[in-house]
């Protein structure tokens, strides 16, 4: 008689010596099978974990002859009886002190070898295990990860069913919503030649869910952006989306911090204080060249542009004369470990992201006193005296100088400091830094193209204080953003909306969208926005960051189950991949007689 596979009496973790003589049925995947002298032993594993059942040839004959043919992978269920392993106890296994005599078992279906072997200790490469998917997320780290990822959404959406919430979905198949990414395009059969775009994010939506009287909307959803996929991004990922009415922009974060404390709490059991640290952001700039700045270690950037002011060191001084900056970062007690290899390398590091050079000296003791040795030592060393006590440098510290304009150094000191942090491995293990960035400039100018472009996004509201501005000088405009920043990473982001249309105009007319451009784009909020929008605001914050922050994970890949490779494809499915003519034709997609040669010679 065939086991009832239907009808488990437990999963595989759950046994324990205090079920000994208990009659059991289990059911799952053989994941390794050992034959020790005619008794067969088969560790089975299914989402839970691992059971040892045991076939012995005396008792059980025929059982013993169907798991002797068993391999790894293939899925069995069984029945039999929990005893006590006795001398063998395995203490790593929760069931480690049982096995399961088997008495029945059912081969419920056969697995071909497995191209990799299904355990954590696997070394598959990645295209390898994205290609069998299902059969990497069959492996117990993975399925830990997608738990934890169900674990953190349930958090999150009960924190703000809680809160007085609703969770609306918002359409896919829409118009572009700028973010700053390309968008991707689905082509209209019905409407030829016209384009859905896929959302970016579902910013204008929930703005109209503030306009049409919800007070609170919050959705775990799926955003779409077509960049660049270096680095750790996917096309598709999930962000949680709010939006609150009637606030500003310190209720938004407390809201958030009130989130962030229980995410903390429920997968890590960490208390977080609250409220988070807020900085703005001219203050990361200045200390950390960045408005993401990883609080976690010093090394902080120091302005000394006015103690270096008379120099003749010609690269301080040609950029001091063209209004730049002089800074530096001192590594403290580094000059033995920052050895002339280290600094090369770094200095090489350097000049591959556009920096001309590392000017860098260390700082020695000569009778009592300071003075500068090596490096560009001889063309500092009249400031010595001032520049140690401004930045508070003593003997046996490196001083690493970058003049340039006020973004080169950011930039490129940003880099040589978190290099250096990782050098000198300061950076302390199981921290979380988190602080709120705020003040952010409403709009930068865009030198390539000769025109403002937007911060965060177009509909981020102003300062008020600062709206005078944006006749005057709209660099100086700060706007009313607020950035979530976790150990160094931008983990979300949102802003006070602009609720009103004439504010909105003026953003637009700032950031040279034409009248008819606006209207093309954007018509239906602003529209909206004319028939009784309240003041709102709100925020979005990219979940996979999250799950792969709380799981430890190296890639927004191992978050993601079924996720695209760099080169934007999944090596599951084979997507994207080529249509047909007629399916084309349907949409009314002309194709260029040069494209259609060169798919018609790729198929021969
Ligand atoms: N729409 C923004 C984003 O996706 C978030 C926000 O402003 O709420 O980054």
């Amino acid at each position: 008689m065939a086991v009832a596979y239907n009808k488990r009496t437990h999963r595989c973790a759950s046994l324990r010596i205090e079920d000994a003589g208990k009659a059991v049925t289990l059911a799952g995947w053989v994941n390794s099978y050992r034959d020790h002298g005619g008794m067969v032993f088969i560790d089975l594993r299914d989402h839970e974990g691992l059971t040892q059942l045991k076939f012995n040839p005396e008792t059980n004959p025929k059982a013993h002859e169907t798991a002797r043919a068993l391999r790894n992978e293939d899925v069995i269920a069984i029945t039999g009886t929990v005893a006590p392993r006795g001398g063998n106890v395995n203490p790593k296994l929760p069931t480690g002190e049982i096995e399961v005599e088997a008495s029945e078992i059912t081969l419920l279906n056969k697995s071909a070898p497995p191209p990799f072997a299904v355990s954590d200790e696997s070394e598959a490469n990645e295209d390898l295990r994205l290609r069998y998917r299902y059969l990497d997320l069959r492996r117990p780290v993975m399925q830990n990860v997608f738990r934890l990822r169900h674990k953190l959404g349930k958090i999150i959406r009960d924190y703000f069913d809680e809160n007085g919430f609703v969770e609306i979905e918002t359409p896919f198949l829409t118009k572009s919503t700028p973010e700053g990414a390309r968008d991707y395009l689905v082509p209209s059969r019905v409407q030829q030649g016209s384009f859905y775009a896929l959302p970016q994010s579902p910013q204008i939506f929930k703005q109209l869910f503030m306009i049409a009287g919800f007070d609170r909307y919050a959705q775990l959803v799926r955003c779409f952006r077509d960049e660049d996929l270096r680095g750790n991004r996917q096309p598709e990922f999930t962000q949680l989306d709010m939006e609150m009415a009637f606030v500003d922009r310190d209720d938004v974060m407390n809201m958030v911090d009130g989130c962030i404390q229980r995410i903390f709490k429920g997968i890590l059991d960490v208390d977080i204080t609250l409220p988070l640290p807020r900085m703005k952001y001219a203050e990361s700039m200045e200390r950390f060249g960045i408005d993401r700045p990883d609080t976690r270690f010093g090394l902080e950037l120091q302005d000394v542009t006015d103690v270096v002011r008379d120099t003749d060191f010609s690269v301080f001084k040609s950029a001091i004369d063209a209004g730049g900056v002089v800074k530096c970062i001192v590594a403290p007690g580094a000059a033995d470990k920052l050895t002339r290899k280290i600094t090369d390398g770094l200095t090489n590091e350097l000049r591959g992201i556009g920096a001309g050079g590392l000017p860098l000296t260390k700082v020695v003791d000569k009778g009592g006193d300071t003075e500068f040795a090596t490096g560009v030592a001889k063309f500092v060393q009249p400031f010595c005296k001032a520049l140690c006590e401004r930045v508070g440098a003593k003997s046996g510290d490196v001083v690493f100088f970058m003049p340039g304009t006020f973004g080169d150094v950011s930039k490129y000191l940003h880099f040589v400091r978190t290099r250096l942090g990782q050098i000198l491995d300061v950076i302390p293990p199981n921290r979380w830094d988190l602080l709120w960035v705020i003040d952010f400039p409403l709009v930068e100018w865009n030198d390539e193209m000769k025109r403002w472009d937007s911060t965060h996004h177009p509909f981020t509201a102003p300062v008020e204080e600062d709206i005078p501005l944006f006749d005057t000088d709209p660099g100086k405009i700060r706007d009313q953003a607020y950035d979530l920043v976790l150990n160094g990473e931008e983990m979300a982001g949102g802003s006070v909306r602009i609720h009103q249309q004439q504010v909105q105009q003026q953003v637009f007319r700032l950031l040279n969208i034409s009248e008819d451009e606006a209207q093309a784009k954007f018509k239906h909020l602003l529209e909206a926005l004319q028939f009784g929008a309240p003041p709102h605001g709100g925020i979005a914050f990219g979940f996979d960051r999250w799950a792969m922050l709380l799981a430890g994970a190296q890639s927004l890949r191992e978050v993601i189950a079924y996720p695209k490779t760099q080169r934007a494809v999944c090596p599951l499915t084979s997507a994207p991949s080529e249509v047909s003519d007629a399916q084309l034709q349907e949409l009314g997609i002309d194709h260029r007689p040069e494209v259609k040669a060169k798919r018609e010679q790729k198929q021969e």
